[in-house]
């Protein structure tokens, strides 16, 4: 007998995106200026509840025009997590200056009594990630940037549409960052976005995404810019998503939902002041590579949680950050996306067997 594969993650494009794509090409409108690329912005800047939101190539060249236009560089550092994918901390290395780590707290987010310690007379941000879709606590981490006077940086690419105390992740700090690559909540293939209220700082974002193109003379640039621009045949595919955002988000809840419900195993919990988005579901459970090799045979495809960065050969980081290991060691990702009730009942049989 065949078995159904559920993979970890699929991508739906129910909505208008075939209908707005092709709109793109009858109009042709291929490039980096177009009707779908000023709508997907306006859109998302409303949906975001931000004043200026401008497209990337990707999440990770949206994370490195964050840490430009904040004007961070060599000799300054910017506090990360430990525990995240690696582009906000590559973001931070693109431009010179040094991450300094702490560690997860049982959120898997940033722990924000960990910060303060590694505040030195260098540091110039607080770079916070919303991982697998739960919010940083951001008021905490807001009240140690005021008193210490630095940026406050929201890495989001798994947070569309998750909340923190009712406003919406990446509208809760000075410069904050989407992806949209495949697997995200909402996709344009790849691509990625930086929201702002600062009218200034967005100005000098798109002169960055764009090679810094002078504004008199077009060929006289205004300092070392890159080509970051994505397609308007991308943002057509990017603004049809965002009508169904929170059909998606509502999706991903009802799973976790249900995950909550049939397995009651140690997961990411939900604080009281956070919703989320539900990027990933993860668990943990002490012998997880026995339990994916089962499930894998099942046809149900999971994924490891991700390895500290501390643990990275890249890097060379000093320090303990024990919580991050025991979320690398222990930590299985299930699937969340684009769900039956059938396969959700098949995930959570095949485990509690
Ligand atoms: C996916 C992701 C990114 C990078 O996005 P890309 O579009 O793949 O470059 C950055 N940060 C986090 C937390 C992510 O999950």
């Amino acid at each position: 007998m065949e078995i159904k594969r559920i993979p970890i993650c699929q991508p739906s494009l129910d909505g208008n995106e075939v209908e707005y794509v092709n709109q793109a090409l009858y109009d042709t409108q291929i490039g980096s200026q177009g009707d779908f690329l000023q709508q997907f912005e306006r859109s998302f800047s409303d949906y975001i509840g931000v004043k200026h939101s401008i497209t990337t190539t990707s999440g990770t060249t949206a994370l490195h025009l964050a840490m430009v236009a904040l004007g961070i560089k060599r000799g300054d550092e910017v506090i990360c997590p430990s525990f995240t994918m690696i582009s906000p901390l590559l973001a931070v290395i693109y431009t010179g200056a040094r991450p300094v780590l702490v560690d997860a707290d049982d959120t898997f987010c940033i722990e924000p009594r960990g910060i303060e310690r590694k505040i030195t007379k260098r540091t110039k941000a607080i770079l916070a990630v919303h991982i697998y879709g739960h919010p940083c606590d951001m008021d905490a981490i807001r009240d140690i940037a005021r008193i210490h006077n630095l940026f406050v940086i929201e890495d989001a690419a798994e947070a569309h549409g998750s909340l923190y105390k009712g406003f919406k992740c990446g509208s809760l700090s000075d410069i904050s960052c989407f992806s949209f690559y495949a697997n995200k909540i909402i996709t344009t293939g790849e691509g990625g976005m930086v929201c702002t209220n600062d009218d200034d700082v967005a100005k000098h974002t798109r002169s960055l995404k764009n090679l810094c193109f002078g504004h008199t003379n077009r060929y006289i640039h205004e300092g070392i810019g890159y080509n970051y621009r994505m397609t308007n045949i991308q943002a057509a595919l990017g603004l049809a998503q965002l009508e169904r955002i929170d059909h998606y988000v509502y999706q991903r809840r009802h799973v976790a939902d249900y995950y909550n419900k049939h397995l009651q195993l140690p997961h990411q919990p939900e604080r009281e002041w956070a919703v989320s988005c539900n990027w990933y579901y993860g668990i943990l459970v002490p012998n997880k590579l026995q339990l994916a090799e089962k499930l894998s045979r099942a046809g149900i495809e999971t994924r490891q949680f991700f390895t500290g960065m501390h643990r990275q050969p890249c890097f060379r980081f000093r320090g303990r950050y024990p919580m991050t290991d025991r979320l690398t060691k222990d930590g299985l990702l299930l699937p969340t996306g684009n769900l039956t009730d059938s396969d959700l009942e098949h995930i959570c049989q095949t485990i509690r067997s």
